[in-house]
Formats: C-alpha cells, sequence, structure tokens
C-alpha cells in the first residue's frame, strides 16, 4: 500500500474494481483518451531520470513534480503505482548524440573525483530537491544504469541477431530503416528518415536517424567507465538503458512513460524502436510530456548565465514548495517563464492557502465532509490533470460561504493527496519574537498598534508598507500582530 494509502486510509480511496474514469493526453495519438491500463488496478509508469553530472536546475525539477502529480493521481483513483526513474550514471555523451565525452567523466574531471562519486553525489541532491518538493521518493524505484550493463548489452544482442543493428569501428548501431514506423512520436513522422534531417558527424552510419547501441571506446580515449561486450570494451548507448531498465523493472509493456518534451522526437523514438523491435510487442500506451520551464522567455542554460537551483530559491527566503505551487499553476503541458515576480506570486498565494488551512483545521476540529466541490475537484484532476482549474475551486470552495468547515476540510483532504502543497500540516511560519525582532522594526509594530487601536487604518497600513519594506511580514493573528521573515 502507498503511503498515500496508508496515511488516509483507505476510506477516502477510491476501490480499483471501481476505478473512476481518468482522462490523459498521450503524446502518441496528441489527444486526450481515457486511461485503460494494461493490467486492471495497476499502473507501471516509468519517468526519464536526470544525467547525474551536475545539480538539476529547476526546469529539471517540473518533470518530477508532473509525474508526481500524475501518480498522485492515479493512486487517489484506486490504482496501484509502480514507478521508476532511471538513474543516467553512464553513456550520456556531451553532443546529446553518438559523439562526444561522456557526461559523467566530464563530472568528474571537473571536480576530481571518480565516477561513481560524482554519480553519487548528485543523484543525492536529486532526491534531496525531489523531497523538498513533496515528491514521495520512498515509493519510486531509482535503478542506475550501471547497475543493469548486463540487461543492455543483453538487449542490444537480441537486436542484432534479429538484425536489427549493424556493426561500424566504433560500436554496434540500431538500423533505423529496418524498424517500420520509426519516428512516430513528436509529430516526426518519415522526416527525420530523409538524409540530412539531422545532422551527421559520423560518415560510417547508414543513416544519420540511427544510433549507437554499445559504443567501443577508441584506442585514444581514455573512459572511466566501460565494460567488455561482445562488440569490444566500451560502454552502452545513452538510449538503451531505459528500454533495458524498463523491460527489467516493470516488464515488457508498461502503462506510462513519462518525461520533459526535449525528449520525444529522438530519445524516446528510439526507446520505441529499440524495445518493439526486440519483443515484437507495443512498448508503452501512454506517452506523456512535460512542456519547458523557461527563464524570462529564454531557455535555461549555463551560457546564458540564467541556471537557478533550487537552493537559489531557499536563499531568497521562500518556501520550496512555493516552486511545486508555481508549477501547477500551469498545465503540465504548457510552457512555464519563470521571473522572481512569477514566484512571488506563487509563494503569497500559497502562505494564504496555509493561513486558510490552518483556520479550517481549527473550526472543523479536522473532521471532513462529503461534498459536491470535492467530486469537482477529483473529476478535474482526473481530466488530464488540470491543475490550475482544481486551483481555481480549492480557492473558491475554501473563500465561499456556501461550505461548512468540514466539508471545506475534506476538499482540503484530496487537494492534499493530489497536489502535495502541504495543506493539512502547513509549516508554521517562522515567527519571531522579542530579542530576535530589532528596535526600530518593534517600534514600528508598536505604532502600527496604536494607529488601529485609534482606528487609524491609513496610517497602520502606512507603517505595515514601511515594515515590509525593512523585510519583515506583519499579520494579524488572534492574539496580535505576527512577525515573519518576508522572502527578499
Ligand atoms: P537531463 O538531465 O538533461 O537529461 O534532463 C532531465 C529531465 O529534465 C528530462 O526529462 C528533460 O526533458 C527535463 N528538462 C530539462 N530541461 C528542462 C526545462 N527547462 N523544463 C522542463 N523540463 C526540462
Ligand atoms: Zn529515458
Amino acid at each position: 500500500m502507498s503511503w498515500l494509502a496508508r496515511f488516509f486510509g483507505k476510506k477516502t480511496m477510491e476501490s480499483a474494481r471501481h476505478a473512476p474514469r481518468v482522462f490523459l493526453t498521450n503524446s502518441l495519438s496528441g489527444s486526450k483518451e481515457l486511461f485503460i491500463p494494461l493490467r486492471p488496478g495497476t499502473v507501471s509508469l516509468y519517468t526519464c531520470g536526470p544525467t547525474v553530472y551536475s545539480r538539476q536546475h529547476i526546469g529539471n525539477l517540473r518533470p518530477g513534480v508532473f509525474s508526481d502529480t500524475l501518480a498522485r493521481t492515479l493512486t487517489c483513483a484506486g490504482y496501484r503505482v509502480r514507478r521508476v526513474i532511471n538513474i543516467t550514471d553512464v553513456g550520456h555523451l556531451v553532443g546529446d548524440g553518438d559523439t562526444g565525452e561522456d557526461k559523467i567523466d566530464t563530472g568528474a574531471r571537473r571536480e576530481g573525483l571518480s565516477a561513481s562519486a560524482i554519480a553519487e553525489r548528485y543523484t543525492k541532491s536529486f532526491l534531496d530537491d525531489l523531497a523538498e518538493l513533496n515528491v514521495d521518493t520512498k515509493d519510486i524505484f531509482f535503478p542506475r544504469a550501471t547497475e543493469y550493463i548486463r540487461e543492455q548489452i543483453s538487449l542490444a544482442r537480441t537486436l542484432e541477431e534479429k538484425g536489427f543493428a549493424y556493426r561500424i569501428r566504433d560500436g554496434l548501431y540500431f538500423d533505423t530503416s529496418r524498424f517500420p514506423g520509426y519516428g512516430a512520436l513528436g509529430g516526426l513522422g518519415t522526416a527525420v528518415l530523409k538524409a540530412g534531417a539531422r545532422v551527421e558527424t559520423n560518415p560510417e552510419k547508414h543513416h544519420p536517424a540511427d544510433f549507437v547501441l554499445w559504443k567501443k571506446t577508441s584506442p585514444d580515449v581514455h573512459r572511466l567507465q566501460e565494460w567488455d561486450s561482445p562488440w569490444g570494451r566500451g560502454a552502452p548507448g545513452w538510449n538503451i538503458e531505459c528500454s533495458a531498465m524498463a523491460r527489467a523493472l516493470l516488464g515488457i509493456e508498461i502503462d506510462i512513460h513519462t518525461g520533459g518534451e526535449d525528449l520525444a522526437q529522438t530519445h524516446h523514438n528510439n526507446e520505441i524502436a529499440q524495445s518493439e523491435a526486440a519483443s515484437g510487442r507495443p512498448f508503452v500506451r501512454y506517452w506523456m510530456h512535460n512542456a519547458f520551464l523557461n527563464m524570462e522567455g529564454e531557455k535555461i542554460s549555463k551560457s546564458l548565465g540564467n541556471v537557478l537551483y533550487l537552493s537559489d530559491i531557499a536563499l531568497k527566503g521562500y518556501h520550496l514548495l512555493s516552486l511545486r505551487y508555481f508549477f501547477l499553476q500551469a498545465h503540465y503541458r504548457t510552457p512555464l517563464s519563470f521571473s522572481w515576480d512569477a514566484l512571488a506570486g506563487a509563494s503569497g498565494a500559497l502562505e494564504r492557502l496555509w493561513k486558510l488551512a490552518r483556520e479550517i483545521a481549527r473550526e472543523s476540529g479536522r473532521r471532513n465532509a462529503h461534498s459536491e466541490t470535492r467530486e469537482r475537484f477529483l473529476a478535474t484532476m482526473r481530466d488530464d490533470l488540470a491543475t490550475p482549474q482544481a486551483l481555481g475551486i480549492l480557492w473558491d470552495s475554501l473563500k465561499s460561504e456556501e461550505y461548512a468547515p468540514e466539508e471545506k476540510w475534506g476538499l482540503l483532504e484530496d487537494a492534499e493527496m493530489h497536489l502535495g502543497l502541504s495543506l493539512l500540516s502547513p509549516p508554521s511560519p517562522d515567527i519571531l519574537t522579542g530579542a530576535d525582532i530589532p528596535k526600530d522594526i518593534k517600534n514600528k509594530l508598536a505604532a502600527r498598534e496604536a494607529a488601529r487601536n485609534s482606528r487609524d487604518f491609513e496610517e497602520a497600513d502606512r507603517i505595515r508598507n514601511a515594515i515590509e519594506h525593512g523585510g519583515y511580514r506583519v499579520d494579524d493573528g488572534p492574539d496580535g500582530p505576527v512577525l515573519t521573515r518576508a522572502p527578499l
């Protein structure tokens, strides 16, 4: 039983036998489809994970929040969700194709560490980031590519035996011309099969779309990680790890595969080709892709100097769940543009939501009741994870006089299960008292109280603004003003 079911008890979970209808946009068809799993009551869900040679920027975390929201929604609909996110610790080359140094080797040289130490460092930082964003990593399996070398060699061998691969000097390559329908994802169609559709630097390849399954280490290169294989000493290509690990851990055919939209055209088409050519069966029933997070209209990239990490958000004084709220304000298929102003907006909204949640917890005594608004919320989430609309329903209902506190608490329970925003136990604001408060702010607080007591609200507001200018925030609680540090 997943932690959601354990935490909330079976009562609030739907029974798998009467699983409600969930609709998902399948990138294969480009349209919203009714979700029908391979086996009733169970979902296998594979998500392409990070290459662990450097820290993940905040854009890389969007697929994590998206797939977590998807898993939560399916779990709440009564499914047992089996999850895998792969950790790429070998095979992803700097050129993102068949050329260049292994990214792990680049990271290792940069930091003077071994390949495994680099991979461990950045795997840990990825898992920590996910945990900060309320992604429950305990229920996810994170296989490392280096732990599945045997499975990758075996899959490559099957492809060669079946005539889907050819050998050239630097390794074993997948022959895309042998796989009918190559390029079904990402609107690629047959365009990629026209010569020149992808830039080619290896003249021995039969076609630019062909890709490496096993890369032989060339004599002039020192690779930090390499293995023996039927094709010589070397390392697996980047694409084959996902096909091999999905098959080893979730089976030949899986329900859902997710990843960022940049992966659809090449990496995911290659995964389909490898897996289906080897098994002769369909690989994935539903492909789902999240759109990108951009930085004020530009791509996030080191060369543009606009890369931000979760720690930058913490340094500015924001709660890290502000980023999760920011992601959820947009549909996962909509490109998002990050700006500090937009994050401040999300942070303010989440703080207000937490304040409302604390009040409702008090008023309801944490007792829940059923209501029509909960049904609407569930149906909205099950409609391709329509998180902006679901947040709208949440806000409207919590502020409305129409619902009893118990009904609102029930809605908050549903919202928490789906959205993971710590709504049932909001973090307590970092309340400042006594010696923590600088003298001039203390004086301003006293002056504001005096103005409020004499009903001079204009003056009270003016002083509040001055307090905020000084980096603090004042809220009026039942026992008087409460001072917290404001984000910078
Ligand atoms: P990588 O470590 O580059 O392989 O990326 C890990 C995951 O993050 C992949 O699913 C990418 O598609 C995704 N990704 C990379 N950059 C962004 C971005 N700016 N916005 C959203 N997703 C991204
Ligand atoms: Zn992958």
